[in-house]
């Protein structure tokens, strides 16, 4: 079920089929917990497909955490809850002599339309690894530990990413606390009342090192036809927001001269977005992701905008820089039109580059298991991008079928979904055995 021949031809050949030896994990029992996960706060696509809505620190998010905290339970590992509400489960190792863990994760909130494996995967292949070696009863020489992280998506509570922040030290706990959701919701408030602000200390004790295996939530390795991504590290992301002030008026009775619109403003900022991204060109992205117009009526001048600006890169300087123009052309606009421009920095985080021997080693592992390995940035942000601040850190991808992601359609084959997991289990213990780091 786990060394199957790869889909398409790649530059990088297989180098050894001989993996009987090693221990593979349970394929179907973690698609089963996939199922089983997706089904909590279950929605259907429009194509009928199936996916999950569990924004953070919804009742939907409690519901999937209590699955997966019993789960981890199952396995008699010593569950953890900290207080931004990470749930760390651990197995201990052979004997107690070293004790930070090998670790791996993810996340399990969603977007409002959220796919089943966007990290999902991460954790129930976390917990599929370290049930596989309980199984076998293999010992290991340093603790595997599976964590799941809050709040990883930002769509309910900016920024996104905020457990693994907390945990990594990036953000303070009380800070976190204060933050205010899209409904109007204290992150605080929200953790206390879904029974998750725990005990354990934020930031978290160090791991010996962490590695995410995670869906490619991209087309790449599908179109350049390579089975496994060995992720190299993850784009810097710039997110603002912008709030438009200008005049409401009367459509039909105002001349356009003396209009002070939001809207045809807002829609310059979005045209001027894409166009700079165009010109920057790959791998710049830029988005406008959202705009609010008030009142949003069909006859009235729009007195305010609200809109959101995403740009990202893999060069921080090339990002600074994109920041730098559009700020610009805020400022040119502004006074053109007569409105009033605010900003304010949702996230923003810089480019982070992964650890070169947890690279190879994914690089290596995936190709042994008989893959086709392409070596890619992310161009998703991640928790293994706030841990590489911690300790030596890389990723695993799957593909995505034709990319789509944050959506019910999400796909990935089973057989890829397996053997992300079986190439987690092999890096996870080669990291344990310390030879590599
Ligand atoms: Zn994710």
């Amino acid at each position: 079920m786990t060394a199957m021949a790869s889909p398409s031809a790649g530059p990088r050949a297989p180098t050894d089929s001989n993996t009987a030896d090693r221990p593979a994990v349970d394929g179907r029992r973690l698609l089963r917990r996939l199922e089983e996960l997706a089904a909590v706060g279950p929605i259907t696509g429009a194509d009928g497909s199936r996916g999950s809505a569990r924004l953070a620190l919804t009742d939907a998010d409690r519901d999937g955490r209590d699955l997966v905290v019993t789960w981890m339970r199952d396995l008699a590992l010593s569950v953890s809850i900290d207080a931004i509400g990470n749930v760390i489960a651990t197995r201990p190792a052979r004997d107690g002599s070293l004790t930070s863990p090998v670790m791996t994760g993810s996340h399990i909130d969603t977007v409002r339309t959220g796919g089943r494996f966007d990290g999902n995967l991460g954790v129930l292949a976390g917990i599929e690894v370290i049930e596989t070696l309980i199984e076998r009863g293999i010992e290991t020489t340093r603790p595997f530990a599976v964590a799941f992280f809050t709040n990883e998506e930002g769509a309910r509570f900016s920024p996104d990413m905020l457990g693994s922040l907390v945990y990594a030290g990036g953000m303070t706990i009380e800070e976190a606390y204060d933050i205010v959701g899209i409904d109007g919701a204290r992150v605080g408030d929200e953790l206390a009342r879904i029974g998750y602000l725990g005990a354990q200390p934020c930031p978290g004790p160090v791991p010996h090192a962490f590695v995410e295996l995670h869906i490619e939530q991209g087309p790449v390795l599908e179109l350049e036809g390579f089975r496994i991504g060995a992720v190299t590290g993850v784009q810097g992301i710039s997110w603002t927001e912008l709030t438009i002030t200008g005049q409401s008026n009367h459509a039909g009775t105002t001349p356009m001269r003396f209009r002070h619109d939001a809207g045809y403003v807002a829609a310059r900022i979005a045209t001027f977005v894409r166009e700079l991204a165009t010109e920057i060109g790959h791998p710049h992205v830029g988005t406008v992701g959202k705009i609010d117009l008030h009142p949003n009526l069909v006859n009235v001048v729009a007195a305010t905008a609200v809109m959101t600006v995403d740009l990202r890169n893999t060069d921080e300087a090339v990002l600074q820089e994109s920041e730098r123009r559009l700020h610009a052309f805020l400022d040119e606009l502004s006074a053109a039109e007569g409105v009033t421009i605010s900003k304010r920095t949702l996230a923003r985080f810089e480019p982070v580059i992964f650890d070169d021997r947890v690279i190879d080693l994914v690089e290596k592992t995936a190709s042994d298991l008989g893959n086709t390995v392409m070596r890619l940035p992310s161009g998703a942000g991640h928790d293994a991008q706030m841990m590489a601040r911690l300790c030596p850190t890389a990723m695993i991808f799957t593909q995505s079928h034709l990319g789509i992601s944050h959506n019910p359609a999400e796909h990935t084959d089973d057989a890829d979904l397996v053997m992300g997991a079986d190439v987690l289990l092999r890096v996870m213990l080669e990291l344990s055995e310390g030879t590599v780091i």
